[in-house]
């Protein structure tokens, strides 16, 4: 709260895991990484920079697809 790019923020850095991942199941251009704001000192998604290891993990690479699929059934 209270930061002057008004994205939305995240007070645990497993919510901003959580978020990241989600980004990646519903855009086609996701988020590649989050950070710490030196604003609010809280996480925010972004789509610059390196992409965070997390998306490069196996398991996390299956669920992304996996939930991709479903989407694409509805
Ligand atoms: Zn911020």
């Amino acid at each position: 709260m209270g930061c002057s790019n008004n994205k939305k923020s995240y007070y645990l850095e497993s919510e901003a895991q959580e978020a990241l991942i989600r980004s990646n199941i519903r855009f086609v251009k996701a988020a590649v990484n989050y950070y710490v704001c030196n604003q609010c000192s809280e996480y925010h998604l972004t789509s610059k920079g390196e992409t965070n290891p997390l998306l490069n993990e196996l398991t996390i690479k299956e669920r992304i697809n996996k939930e991709r699929q479903l989407q694409a059934l509805v």
